[in-house]
């Protein structure tokens, strides 16, 4: 129990030379936990579910930024929308209009990022690039005034060969690229999407993750030890 100080103060001092952003991941952790971190001075908390979600959100302080990293169902975006800061891993047309509508609702505006399947492992989470195309065009013809596509978010494969880990880190970065030049270059699509964050690496792989251009990584159990039980 308790989080690792040390490992925290680490983390951060190798993340500041690049500017590179810590989301501290408490998912299944305890308020108490959080509370911990929180007094070290994290403010970046992601969560994967979404009951989980909104009752620490209630119990903790309201300076926390709340990133929600899970696979996000369009039915629960309402619970979220009132104070959810980023949403990592949207991967469809039909929850970005959910997402949009919902922040209207609440009079405001919610930063996602598209998830990018980099993975060679079957999954059915994230866009692959020509996926990813297709929905940045439709993208544009919809006027969603109330999102904005804020970069791109992508998981490695489960694996200890960390050469297949830094390539497909690679991979999305250089489609991160590609897409920010497309993007900027898209009248219609400016206000609305500013590829400016690329959210990868976990505890297992940030390192790679930051030399190959990460600006945001998720990080977990290296903070608050390993977890009791997964999805
Ligand atoms: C759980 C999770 C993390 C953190 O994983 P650790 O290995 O504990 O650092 C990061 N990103 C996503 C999407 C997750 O679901």
């Amino acid at each position: 129990m308790g989080i690792d100080k040390a490992a925290y103060y680490r983390i951060k001092s190798e993340l500041a030379p690049g500017n590179v952003d810590l989301v501290a991941v408490s998912k299944t952790k305890t308020v108490e936990d959080i509370e911990e971190l929180y007094q070290l001075g994290q403010r970046d908390f992601g969560e994967n579910y979404v009951q989980e979600l909104v009752d620490k959100a209630d119990r903790l302080p309201k300076d926390i930024r709340w990133h929600f990293i899970g696979h996000l169902q369009s039915n629960k975006v309402k619970y979220i929308a009132p104070f959810i800061s980023l949403i990592h891993g949207v991967d469809s047309l039909k929850l970005l209009t959910e997402i949009n509508k919902q922040a209207l609702r609440n009079e405001r505006n919610i930063d996602c990022l598209l998830q990018v399947h980099i993975a060679q492992e079957e999954t059915k989470f994230g866009l692959d690039e020509a996926e990813l195309s297709h929905l940045l065009h439709q993208f544009e013809n919809l006027h969603l005034q109330n999102i904005r596509v804020y970069g791109l978010m992508g998981m490695a494969s489960f694996t200890d060969d960390m050469n297949k880990v830094r390539n497909e880190f690679r991979s999305l970065k250089h489609i991160f690229d590609k897409y920010a030049t497309f993007t900027n270059a898209s009248e219609i699509i400016r206000e609305s999407c500013d590829l400016a964050v690329l959210s990868m690496g976990m505890s297992s792989d940030y390192s790679i993750a930051v030399e190959e251009g990460s600006n945001m990584v998720r990080i977990g159990s290296l903070l608050f030890g390993a977890r009791q039980y997964e999805e």
